[in-house]
């Protein structure tokens, strides 16, 4: 990394040019030892009384009316408008999913893979890391620099392919749990270890995946992600997951930087992709910890979400400001 002032967000982008892994940043600031300033929402996360407790023979209720197939053939709308004509992350013609459901169904899972997928619009992670604030980009840069100076580059990066390499075997060892029912670590790594031990207490927590690993596109808002994980939580919450591994620990929402946003972002997104024949109201983080300590889930409820969402539409609307995208 070389060293000069950052002044603009056209410096920051070829300050930050990473290899091209889009969770690279997201792992370097889990491990980063900075704070941001992150106001978070003060109000605790809890199930909320309004979820469907019924159990229904149909586990949705019916869809209104189907897109295409194809969430990118829609017509382009150019302009993320931020007022009170913005954009809902909720899609009302979408149906939520009836809860509890009995343990023996298994729905039917949507996955639209990396590998199988393509997108010319940009991703969730390309837009956050392209509008990070300022001194959010500082903060970083001088924290890879320490590193450095402490592991030289070749260290560095090593740490960094090592942490990519966990985090990847950490999604498996789940994802293998949630559609099998049983677990296998494939490596004795230390770390990776520690993080099966730092999420084992509450594996049983989550059941009936409907979505892993899968790409999500917003038809209108034009911006593209790969989410982590769509489950039930407890029982009683359909939520989006995204799981974290962590050298440190995150105790509110606020420590862990633009992750709400990407959440928010995703939910939005399979919200409004015609490919997913149901609507999420609640998001998930879970930050696995790299000393084993047991895992932690930080709740992010509909209020949360309507707040991030603004958020979100603002990062989205500076990035099309910066890049003049759609034009
Ligand atoms: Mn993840």
């Amino acid at each position: 990394m070389t060293q000069k002032s950052i002044s603009s967000h056209s410096d920051l982008v070829r300050v930050q040019a990473r290899p091209p892994t889009e969770d690279n940043l997201f792992n370097a600031l889990a491990t980063a030892s900075f704070e941001l300033n992150y106001s978070d929402v003060p109000k605790p996360y809890h199930a909320e009384s309004s979820i469907r407790n019924q159990i229904s023979t149909s586990v949705y209720k019916p869809i209104k009316s189907s897109g295409p197939i194809d969430p990118e053939s829609k017509p382009i709308n150019t302009s993320v408008p931020i007022d009170s004509e913005s954009p809902s992350w909720r899609n009302p013609e979408k149906p939520l999913l009836s809860l509890p459901l009995p343990s023996e169904v298994k729905p039917a899972l949507i996955t639209y893979k990396r590998n199988q997928t393509r997108s010319t619009l940009p991703s969730v992670s390309k837009i956050l890391k392209a509008t990070m604030p300022v001194d959010r980009a500082v903060a970083l840069a001088q924290w890879e620099e320490r590193m450095i100076a402490q592991m030289g580059q070749a260290g560095f990066e090593a740490y960094q392919k090592a942490m990519l390499d966990r985090g990847h075997r950490l999604h498996s060892y789940i994802e293998h749990f949630l559609l099998e029912g049983t677990t296998s670590l494939s490596s004795e790594d230390d770390v990776s270890l520690k993080h099966t031990q730092s999420i084992a207490p509450l594996l049983s927590q989550f059941s009936h995946p409907h979505s892993l690993e899968s790409q999500v596109v917003h038809p209108t808002l034009k911006y593209h992600g790969y989410l982590d994980c769509v489950a039930v939580y407890k029982g009683k919450i359909l939520a989006l997951i995204d799981w974290k591994t962590s050298e440190k620990k995150k105790a509110s929402l606020a420590s862990t930087f633009d992750n709400p946003l990407q959440i928010v972002a995703y939910i939005g997104a399979l919200n409004h992709d015609p490919r997913y024949p149901f609507q999420i109201d609640h998001g998930l983080i879970v930050i696995v910890h790299n000393d084993g300590l047991e895992a932690k889930v930080l709740g992010i409820s509909k209020q949360k979400l309507d707040i991030y969402w603004k958020a979100w539409l603002e990062r989205l609307k500076l990035y099309e400001a910066m890049t003049k995208y759609g034009k």
